[in-house]
């Protein structure tokens, strides 16, 4: 059969073709990489470009800041990059601050003492106590307003030392600082088995609080419990937990110091995190339910408590600050820096102020939003350096 001329149409297609020929090459090799490449992949990729769509990167500042601590000024291998630059930037500028830490194992004069220490030093001279806050003294400060003289505490307590035994602190040590009803309380950081019963045996006349104020790991402090001077506990033990259990099932209230469910750490590219005091809190709830579930309470920021016992008192700070004849300060312009959805920016949800999420140095990235529905942060920053701004500033 003999071959006829091309038709004008089937001409101009070739012509096309021939003409598209590299085009349509490369087009088959994206299809086949994207083919090649697991889709897990290609999802998260496609994910991450919509949540940066979600999210502005900061541009304005805030009119003041309230800076977590782990994960947004340092991470346990020392302080995170910017750091130093952000504190320079909001002494020179004048901005109000406060570091407001769920740390429920060192009050301000452990912050100050970490942020002398390398390779935590942020400066040559100590942070003011006028800019820290922390979950243990706010902890303390619930107590103090709720828990009636008389109470009995059993106070399961992390403590933290850095180097020196004047520089060590410990739940139970802020407790005594910070809370004017300690004397009258009845604290305790080790029950035996029976001691323990008699408590939960009268739990429902005399009030009983079981206290986790800990940043994950339960440590004693050195002085040891307030009665017996026994050294107490070094971890979590079955037989602690058991106990905390039947005073919770007998009319005792559960007060935890913070909801982070974990600690982060990363190490060679693993993510190495450690249980946080809201692991412990879900764990003790979901062994004493239904008896405790309308008796306990959390108070660091993101738990029940957070915005009264944490973000309020953070604001006072920052409004304390203010020179004499300053306007109000706009509580909706003040913006919580953190690096975790369900601790930092959801407090700041609660709480009604604005929110920054560091993306780089800490547990959370743009990614994770999607685990969290409702939690939104009002902009987002790769690190604290990036806030640095106008006069004086980097960006
Ligand atoms: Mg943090």
């Amino acid at each position: 059969m003999s071959s006829s001329p091309l038709l004008d149409g089937e001409r101009s297609a070739e012509l096309r073709s021939r003409g598209n020929g590299p085009r349509v090459v490369v087009g088959w090799l994206v299809i086949a990489a994207v083919l090649a490449a697991p889709a897990a992949v290609i999802k998260r990729r496609l994910e991450r470009a919509t949540d940066e769509l979600v999210v502005p990167r900061c541009s304005e500042p805030a009119v003041g800041y309230l800076i977590d601590l782990d994960g947004t000024m340092y991470m346990p291998q020392g302080l995170v990059e910017g750091a130093q630059d952000f504190f320079r930037w909001l002494r020179a500028s004048g901005t109000p601050y406060a570091f407001l830490s769920n740390t429920g194992v060192k009050g301000p004069l452990g912050v100050q003492a970490k942020f002398l220490t390398p390779p935590f030093r942020l400066w040559e001279e100590p942070v003011s106590l006028r800019h820290i806050h922390t979950a243990a003294v706010a902890t303390a400060q619930y107590l103090q307003d709720n828990a009636p003289n008389g109470s009995r505490m059993y106070v399961l307590q992390g403590s933290v030392s850095f180097g020196h035994p004047a520089k060590l602190d410990s739940c139970l040590r802020v407790l005594r600082r910070s809370a004017r009803a300690f004397g009258s309380w009845q604290v305790r950081t080790d029950l035996s088995d029976s001691e323990a019963k008699e408590w939960a045996a009268h739990a429902g006349r005399a009030p009983v609080y079981v206290v986790t104020c800990d940043d994950g790991m339960l440590m004693d402090d050195a002085a040891g419990d307030p009665v017996t001077g026994r050294k107490g506990y070094t971890g979590w033990d079955f037989e602690v937990l058991v106990r905390a259990q039947w005073l919770l099932q007998n009319g005792g209230r559960l007060v935890t110091s913070a909801p982070d469910a974990r600690n982060p750490f990363f190490e060679n590219g693993l993510v190495l995190s450690k249980l946080g005091p809201g692991s412990l809190h879900a764990l003790l709830l979901a062994a004493t339910y239904p008896e405790s579930a309308d008796r306990a309470i959390v108070i660091g920021k993101g738990g029940s408590g957070g915005t009264h016992y944490m973000i309020d008192r953070g604001i006072a700070m920052l409004r304390d600050q203010l020179p004499p004849g300053s306007p109000p300060l706009d509580r909706r312009r003040v913006a919580l820096v953190g690096d975790t959805l369900d601790t930092d920016i959801k407090a700041a949800n609660l709480a009604g102020i604005d929110s920054v999420l560091v993306t780089k140095t800490g547990t959370h990235t743009l990614a994770d939003l999607r685990s969290y529905p409702g939690v939104t942060p009002g902009c987002a920053v790769a690190n604290v350096g990036e806030l640095a701004m106008g006069e004086g500033g980097l960006g």
